[in-house]
């Protein structure tokens, strides 16, 4: 199943668990941040270049769809 990560809106605390699509946004609404309680999180797409070094991303894009481990099976 996928990783999610969500971000508290209110500490920046971030959350991260498994599920399946369909139940993401289910999971999402009953998260609780363990830092300041708040139920406010917002979805972190850390599969994108959101923090990445802008001169490695041009040459090195990250994998979409590709199979280098072998992992696509357990999905
Ligand atoms: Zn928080």
């Amino acid at each position: 199943m996928p990783l999610y990560e969500y971000r508290c809106k209110d500490c920046g605390e971030v959350v991260e668990f498994r599920s399946s699509m369909a139940a993401k946004e289910e999971m999402a609404a009953s998260l609780n941040c363990e830092s300041c309680g708040s139920g406010n999180f917002t979805q972190v797409y850390s599969g994108f270049a959101v923090t990445q070094d802008p001169k490695t991303s041009s040459s090195t894009p990250p994998p979409m769809g590709g199979c280098p481990g072998g992992m696509c099976n357990l999905q």
